[in-house]
């Protein structure tokens, strides 16, 4: 069965083809664990349903793959402590400002009168520090490897002196790893977020599959995306053969996007990170090069924060981001915790896992 056409991508006949091969292989194999890293892979999966598609021996978990959830409650206080103060504006995503911190969060802070803003990326913090001459922007910056260029290239084009980053971004194939040495969960593969493979490439999922020996197969969104990545999975399981395969064709090139990673190269470095839940991660994050020092806040300021709180009493979030639990099997889960009352980031953000179990599944 061949990569699909973009005609194909929900073609139902299509779909039920690779479910009839998913099924055939099945009959051959015990219980299989597959886990993708990426919150809008798990909201195709959930929309549509796939996992009721599947034969009963596979088994889908959904990994660290929001990265509002695994931003750590002390880059968000950090944020907050730059927030109060009278002459700096917070500009970050939309769903960044409803996330818990250890004390309040950023929506909290502009309800008590903090200037905190919503923007669509970079280019528009940056236009509010050259509209705001006498304020300073600080930019908070979250996100995988996608949103990293973007951010790299406004740093690189000299923006105005009154702007900041707060650099938060963190590196989706250090988590992988991390994963699979620690968490034992005996994982038998991988589907891989395409949109961060269009960036990176192929060469950093290949350590998965080289010596871990993990089937890793990078995907696209649509159902038959998925679907497709899974019998990928599972024929190489079942001729043993571990490879990182690309199913994301139409998009990902396998050397990736040079010039987006040339400006990456340029602007961070990667550095041991923490992410929220799940601990501090060797090269799981970014951080800004000295040379760029007069953008980065944490250079910029001197910020004093109290002792952090990631988790919230109660909550099981550092379970659900590693596909130990599912959502419904915490106790909070649609009675004190809720998109409009959300107690822990898993709940906060639309690629959040316990925010789409909260949309999709109904037990
Ligand atoms: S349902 Fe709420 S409290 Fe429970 S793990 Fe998810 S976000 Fe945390």
């Amino acid at each position: 069965m061949d990569i699909p056409g973009t005609k194909l991508l929900r073609n139902k006949d299509f779909t039920n083809q690779i479910i009839k091969n998913i099924k055939k292989i099945c009959q051959n194999l015990n219980r299989v664990k597959i886990m993708h890293v990426c919150g809008t892979h798990e909201h195709t999966i959930s929309k549509y349903g796939l996992r009721s598609l599947l034969p009963k021996n596979i088994e889908i978990l959904s990994g660290p793959g929001c990265p509002v959830c695994v931003c750590p409650a002390a880059d968000i206080d950090k944020a907050v402590e730059l927030g109060k103060r009278k002459d700096t504006i917070i500009t970050t995503f939309g769903d960044m400002i409803r996330v818990p911190a250890t004390n309040i969060s950023l929506a909290e802070l502009k309800a008590r009168g903090a200037d905190v803003r919503i923007v669509y990326g970079p280019h528009d913090a940056i236009k509010i520090a050259q509209d705001n001459p006498n304020k300073e922007v600080v930019f908070f910056a979250i996100g995988f490897e996608t949103t990293v260029p973007l951010i790299g290239y406004e740093i690189l084009n000299t923006p105005p002196s009154n702007f900041s980053v707060i650099c938060a971004h963190k590196l989706i194939p250090a988590a992988l790893e991390l994963l699979i040495s620690q968490s034992k969960l005996n994982i038998d593969g991988f589907i891989s977020p395409g949109h961060v493979a269009t960036i990176i490439g192929l060469q950093p999922f290949c350590l998965f599959s080289d010596a871990y020996r993990i089937p890793n197969v990078i995907a696209g969104f649509e159902p038959n995306d998925v679907l497709l990545a899974i019998l990928m999975i599972l024929r190489q399981k079942i001729e043993k053969k571990y490879e990182t395969l690309n199913e994301y064709t139409r998009v990902v090139k396998p050397e990736g996007n040079k010039k987006a990673q040339e400006i990456i190269n340029q602007v961070f470095k990667q550095v041991s990170s923490p992410w929220r839940g799940i601990g501090r991660i060797m090269d799981g994050g970014l951080a800004i090069k000295s040379e760029f020092a007069q953008y980065d806040a944490d250079q910029k300021f001197d910020i004093q924060l109290p002792k952090s709180q990631d988790i919230p009493p109660g909550c099981s979030c550092h379970l659900v981001m590693v596909g130990k639990l599912y959502p419904y099997e915490c106790k909070l889960f649609r009675k004190d915790c809720t998109p409009l009352n959300p107690i822990g980031p898993c709940m906060v953000s639309m690629e959040g896992t316990c925010q789409i179990y909260y949309k999709y599944y109904n037990p």
